[in-house]
């Protein structure tokens, strides 16, 4: 194995990214002998746990409790420094990364951890009316959204048949399963109370999935048990069911039914951030960046991409899901071999140690398929589901207010932070109340096993 050669001093990691993937690269650099210095790139203040959007645009939990403060986490790492910043390419000959803030930062060696960001396939009008998963504004938009559909309501049930209340969720994984389930409960036990004038009966979840399962991941069984749980809800569940286009006030399927509707949730798709195309690196599916078994780009040993944002193999034939625990043993990995080039031992390939997959579908309801094989559903899977999710979520604090919030919500199916807050540009949020005056007219699923 070639040594690499520094610069002066420690060695130099540039690591752009601080979710799940840029925090562990950062935690295990922090162990390497010799030590290295490291900077973190993140164009966020915080680090976000993703999996917990569906319960910050339901109400159930606050900004706060699933995003934690970048530098509270790194400030234990003395080598380790925080730059708030968002990385605009990389100058791979001269080793240095490049910001929209006009900076360049030197590197030794670089990790990229930047993420996905959402698939919408081309179908017209998605991208203008949906309301993506991804951030947290997109979760605070989608929020706002939903409250402000119930108080149009109440102020005109006019609107009722026009949409008002129905959302569509569009895609059958994990996101949209979840999406779902939390919705119908929002809508069936709290605002009915919140808004007693309306009839809640007339509130609907449509969940859409282009397949004929929900789940693709899972077995079967799994798959037939979140169906049959959505539906025992109240979701109606339509498969097979792709979307043609979408307008601010219905959506058309590619079979002919148009469902009026101002809300549709968008948890179809996901693909490489966009940051991914800049780079000038080959990439895969998805727009994925291609890696080499070591997670190195190919040509490049200095220079590493992980999680969402990278193309690693699944050593049969097809690439690593885009969820947390590859992203996370990726960054480790990856970290691992910076320290193999400065100890001059040989590189290793990457191998993925499979921890099993989860999904929640509600209160009392998740399925949980571990890699021996054994799958559990319903009361057991979803304690389950939630200890992992609790444990994975940074800073004692928030675990605390989320476990608070969620054993609040679970006595009294109380939802407490159903609060409007405008996050979007002042004309968008009035257009998305307003109905609009005319309609103008205007996919498979994020298959994505769901455990952190
Ligand atoms: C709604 C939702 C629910 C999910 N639920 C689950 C689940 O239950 N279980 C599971 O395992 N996985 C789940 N996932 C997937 C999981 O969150 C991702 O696979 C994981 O976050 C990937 O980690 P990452 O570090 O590659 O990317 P991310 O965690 O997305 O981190 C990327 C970071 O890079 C930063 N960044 C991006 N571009 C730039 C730039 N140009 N400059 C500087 N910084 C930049 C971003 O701000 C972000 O902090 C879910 C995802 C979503 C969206």
């Amino acid at each position: 194995m070639t040594r690499l050669r520094h610069r002066n001093g420690s060695p130099h990691v540039v690591v752009v990214g601080g979710g799940f993937a840029g925090l562990a690269a950062v935690k295990t650099l922090a162990k390497v002998k010799p030590p290295v210095r490291v900077t973190l790139l993140e164009q966020h203040n915080y680090h976000l746990f993703q999996p917990l959007l569906y319960q910050l645009a339901t109400g159930l939990v606050q900004p706060a409790d699933i995003a934690h403060p970048i530098r509270a986490i790194v400030r234990r790492y003395r080598r380790t420094s925080v730059r708030m910043a968002t990385v605009s390419g990389v100058d791979f000959d001269a080793r240095q990364v490049l910001t929209e803030e006009g900076r360049r930062f030197g590197y030794d060696y670089l990790i990229l951890a930047a993420g996905a960001t959402t698939a919408t396939f081309g179908i017209p009008g998605v991208e203008e009316h949906s309301f993506p998963l991804k951030s947290m504004p997109d979760a605070l938009r989608l929020r706002a959204q939903l409250l402000r559909q119930f108080e149009l309501a109440e102020n005109d049930p006019s609107e009722i048949d026009k949409g008002a209340l129905t959302v569509v969720v569009v895609g059958g994984g994990p996101t949209g399963v979840e999406m779902a389930g939390a919705m119908h409960e929002l809508f069936k036990h709290v605002l009915v109370h919140d808004f007693p004038d309306l009839d809640i009966a007339n509130a609907r979840v449509v969940l859409l999935e282009a397949t004929d399962h929900l789940l693709a991941p899972f077995h079967p069984s799994s798959r037939q048990h979140a169906q049959d749980i959505l539906a025992k809800r109240g979701v109606e569940v339509r498969l097979g069911q792709a979307l043609e286009r979408a307008t601010p006030t219905e959506v058309k399927l590619k079979d002919g039914p148009v469902i009026p509707t101002r809300t549709l949730v968008w948890g179809a798709g996901v693909r490489a951030h966009p940051l991914a195309d800049d780079l000038g690196l080959e990439q895969t599916r998805g727009g994925r960046v291609l890696v080499g078994e070591d997670l190195s780009v190919p040509g490049r040993p200095e220079v590493f991409v992980v999680g969402d944002l990278a193309g690693a193999g699944d050593g049969k034939g097809g690439l690593l899901p885009q969820v947390a625990q590859p992203a996370i043993q990726e960054a480790r990995h990856a970290a691992l071999q910076i320290q193999h080039s400065l100890d001059g031992t040989e590189r290793t390939g990457f191998q993925y140690k499979d921890k099993g997959i989860m999904a929640t579908i509600g209160r009392n309801a998740a399925v949980t398929e571990l890699p021996s094989g054994a799958r559990f559903k319903g009361v057991l899977a979803w304690y389950m589901w939630l200890v992992l999710h609790l444990a994975y979520i940074i800073g004692f604090r928030s675990r605390v207010a989320v476990l608070v919030n969620w054993i609040w919500s679970y006595l009294t199916y109380d939802r407490h932070a159903r609060i409007i807050v405008a996050v979007e540009p002042a004309r968008r949020a009035a257009r998305a109340a307003q109905p609009p005056a005319a309609a103008p007219s205007g996919a498979g699923s994020r298959e994505r096993p769901a455990v952190p």
